[in-house]
């Protein structure tokens, strides 16, 4: 008899939740992944780049595992083929696994669970990607929090060590079930084809983190983490992380805490998959002039900033994030596209591309989510980039052309553009 623990966004052996309490259960440890063809099938690029990394950080696990006699159990299919097939090939007592807050993932975990159920087989889920979830920080009348800073102050008030306290799972992985290795399948085994491997170190740079108020709004600084992805995939604890952030950089904490505060926001108002937080945005007559959004998405739109970001994008995965707020807005209030084009766009690059946050960054820019930009601020491409990348670093990297004939004329012009989105948005929002 065995217990599996089931890892999804959380792959490390490191302050995992579900498989310390995997671990503490009477039986021996089976640790699964499942490569979720319902997932895999609906990214088009078959070099996807976030496919390799779980893909190497899957090779990663095995390896430790191997080294103790146990094996990660790795299948390709649906979640529901792999439980069919993990309970009747072992003999099941419990299965544990983490939180998980998107639409789809509720829907999957309810289906597990109720097959589960039907075999006599528990199934335990655990807080494990965030430091508070669902109702642990709300209003004092039992509401959820629609505006940051509020939400920020009484997520530090409630803050103590107890959340942010390590499961030492290293004490008891020797419980993890021993068998002959089960071999991963390949990269092409799924349906994809292996690219190129470059990816942010898994390490916090606590010097650049003291820093980081001063240096996260250049993108021609190195001056943020770039942990993005590995919080996205769980390859480091946010626990840790938070816990590093709160005695180095309280800047740095509040970008944490809006991580937590989209996944709350996804939890409680899941409309905003697909529709705006503020139900009237949806009455604005976009443009979604597809010539124009394919001049944007290869960064060819005349304004050097929002270029380079889209550049950076296509060809590395990451974009900063106060180019990412440009490039937005550019899209949105510039071309008058609805945000939607922009999420899906983002969703299918960004190595970091987390639902709750993404969704949260565009409908801040569109003005149409909870906290967001105020809908008749309309960013100044051009001055954005003279504030923001003075020295023209950035610029130059990503845009080496900008100050050349070469260089494309400005798709439209920021005074006409802005006249337009306001009174398309005035119409829109009756103000
Ligand atoms: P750092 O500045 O070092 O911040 C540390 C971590 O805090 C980040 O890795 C991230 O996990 C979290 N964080 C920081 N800012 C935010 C924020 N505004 N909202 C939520 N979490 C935040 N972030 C994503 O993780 N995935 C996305 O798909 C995503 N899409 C975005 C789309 C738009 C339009 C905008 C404006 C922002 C988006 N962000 C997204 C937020 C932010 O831009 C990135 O988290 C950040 O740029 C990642 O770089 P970093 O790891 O160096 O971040």
């Amino acid at each position: 008899t065995v217990n599996l623990c089931w890892f999804r966004r959380d792959l490390r052996l490191e302050d995992q939740a579900a498989l310390y309490h995997a671990l503490q259960s009477k039986h021996p440890v089976v640790p699964v992944f499942v490569f979720d063809k319902h997932i895999l099938d609906d990214l088009e690029d078959k070099h996807d780049r976030r496919v390799t990394f779980i893909h190497a950080v899957l090779e990663e696990i095995q390896t430790r595992l191997l080294k103790m006699g146990s094996t990660l159990h790795v299948f390709y299919g649906t979640p529901m083929e792999a439980f069919q097939y993990w309970t009747t090939h072992y003999q099941v007592a419990e299965v544990f696994t983490n939180h998980d807050y998107e639409p789809y993932a509720k829907e999957r975990d309810t289906a597990i669970a109720g097959f589960l159920k039907e075999k006599g087989i528990r199934f335990h889920t655990f807080k494990d990607q965030v430091i508070f979830e669902k109702n642990e920080v709300i209003k004092d009348n039992g509401a959820p929090y629609t505006v940051f800073t509020p939400y920020s102050r009484k997520w530090k008030t409630v803050l103590s060590d107890f959340y942010l306290k390590s499961y030492p799972v290293q004490k008891h992985i020797a419980n993890c079930y021993q068998q002959p290795p089960v071999k991963i399948p390949t990269i092409t085994d799924i349906g994809f084809l292996p690219g190129e491997a470059h990816f942010p170190a898994r390490q916090l740079q606590e010097d650049l983190i003291a820093h980081y108020h001063e240096t996260r709004d250049f993108p021609g600084v190195r001056g943020t983490s770039r942990l993005g992805l590995h919080l996205r995939f769980g390859t480091i604890s946010i626990r840790r992380l938070a816990q590093r952030a709160n005695t180095l950089n309280e800047t740095f904490l509040n970008e944490l805490i809006w991580r937590d505060f989209y996944q709350m926001i996804l939890w409680h108002f899941p409309h905003v998959v697909g529709q705006s937080f503020k139900k009237e945005y949806d009455k604005i007559q976009w443009r979604n002039n597809e010539s124009e959004f394919q001049s944007w998405c290869n960064g060819q739109t005349g304004y050097p900033i929002v270029d380079a970001g889209m550049r950076e994008l296509n060809a590395t995965g990451f974009m900063h994030n106060r180019v990412r707020m440009i490039t937005a807005s550019f899209l949105v209030k510039h071309l008058l596209i609805d945000w939607r084009w922009g999420e899906a766009y983002f969703a299918k690059y960004l190595l970091d591309y987390d639902l709750a946050a993404n969704n949260g960054g565009w409908q801040w820019a569109a003005g149409s989510g909870c906290d967001a930009a105020p809908y008749f601020r309309v960013f100044n491409p051009t001055l954005q980039m003279q504030k923001f990348d003075k020295a023209q670093h950035y610029i130059r990297q990503w845009v080496p052309e900008f100050d050349t004939l070469q260089y494309v004329a400005p798709m439209v012009s920021h005074e006409m553009a802005r006249k337009r989105v306001l009174e398309a948005y005035a119409k829109a929002l009756k103000r």
